[in-house]
């Protein structure tokens, strides 16, 4: 049955065996390899997210673990069992749904209860153990008896959320349960989805087009592209050391400067000057690099001050992110991005010639 953990015990005690594991998981649709190469192992208790563009595989994958599909080859267990084929009705899973295929002509209660009905528990015991979910995904008692079409969206995902908790499943998946739903009570909801995370102690499985909505709920993100897993690591792994140019992009607007090795020195490519590099992590000796340098780190150089990098540009727009105001400077053909927050924003119509750079350190040189 399910139970609220303590949070101190959830968190502090993350367990960290593998509840599901795939190996070498393909799916083939008449030729076309959807999802492939895929090794994963899943921690009990964990909140992983798979993101990724449209069409890279995200639906597929999680098709396959909640038993909807099988793989094309490859093995996905669930706690040492090989699952592969075994339906979703006989896995401890249940699969949230963006459409949240409520029944329209029932009340919140029922709706909830559903479960337990066909398991054959009693009225009395149904409308208890309702309630007790109710207050877990935070709806007041005097809903039980409410029609589920004259709750709003925010409440309705509640309600999805509560009826598959009463099936008690080990594993719970979520295919961008949030999407329909405008920005604020989305930014509620994360909060709330990523505290009944830690409450419950239920391992989550997401998935979702947006990072954002990743980096605030997971313990760790898996990243697709064309069907292949890229790279899986916690929220501070994927923004502060991403594999490839890809995960650096997709995780949010960044500078990239192509470089080339001449002897000792990088030269630009895009832009004209000798850079100082960070080594790649991976060690790999190259003769042509990548530099990936976050907006936030790029910095405004005032005259006679320094960075290991600076390039000389112009203002040309300035964006209002709330608290930071983003610039474009313009490097010759070069766009690059700097941010500043609102309380040093640079004097209005400050268009002219700016000197922006960077240390190496807060840069990084990737490969590919
Ligand atoms: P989105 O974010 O748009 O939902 P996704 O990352 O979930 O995309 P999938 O739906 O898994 O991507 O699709 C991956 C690829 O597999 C796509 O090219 C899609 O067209 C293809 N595909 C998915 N299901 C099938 C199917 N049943 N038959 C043929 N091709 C399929």
């Amino acid at each position: 049955m399910l139970q609220t953990l303590p949070a101190a015990a959830a968190t502090d005690e993350a367990p960290s065996r593998p509840i599901l594991q795939l190996v070498g998981v393909r799916k083939v649709f008449g030729g076309f390899a959807a999802v492939e190469g895929i090794d994963l192992d899943v921690r009990e208790g964990e909140f992983l997210t798979i993101v990724g563009p449209s069409g890279s595989g995200k639906t597929t994958l999680l098709r396959m673990l909640a038993g909807m599909d099988q793989p094309s080859e490859g093995n996905i267990t669930l706690r040492g069992e090989l699952i592969n084929d075994m339906p979703p009705n006989k896995r401890p899973t249940c699969l949230v749904f963006q459409s949240l295929a409520l029944f329209p002509h029932k009340s919140v209660g029922e709706n909830i209860a559903f479960a337990l009905k066909v398991k054959g528990v009693d009225a009395a015991t149904r409308k208890k153990r309702a309630l007790e979910l109710m207050r877990i995904v935070r709806l007041p008692d005097n809903y039980h008896d409410k029609n589920v079409m004259k709750c709003s969206g925010g409440e309705r995902q509640r309600v999805a959320l509560a009826r598959a908790f009463a099936y008690d499943p080990e594993v719970l998946f979520f295919d961008e349960p949030l999407s329909a739903l405008d920005y604020k009570l989305k930014k509620a909801l994360e909060k709330e989805l990523k505290d009944l995370h830690r409450e419950t102690g239920k391992t989550f499985i997401y998935i979702t087009h947006s990072l954002e909505e990743a980096m605030v709920m997971s313990d760790r993100i898996g990243v697709m592209r064309a069907g292949k897993l890229v790279q899986v690591g916690t929220p501070e792994e994927i923004y502060g050391a991403p594999v490839d140019r890809f995960v650096s992009e997709f995780v949010g607007e960044v500078n990239t400067l192509k470089m080339k090795r001449a002897g000792a020195e990088w030269h630009g490519v895009d832009v004209p000057g000798t850079f100082t590099l960070s080594p790649p992590k991976d060690g790999a000796s190259l003769d042509e690099a990548f530099v990936v340098i976050r907006p936030e780190y790029m910095r405004f150089l005032a005259p006679g001050e320094r960075a290991d990098n600076q390039l000389t540009g112009t203002v040309y727009n300035e964006y209002s992110l709330g608290s930071r105001i983003q610039y474009q400077i313009r490097v010759g053909e070069k766009v690059m991005l700097a941010e500043l927050s609102r309380a040093r924003a640079l004097a209005p119509g400050a268009s002219s010639e700016v000197t922006i750079g960077w240390d190496a350190a807060d840069a990084f040189t990737l490969g590919s």
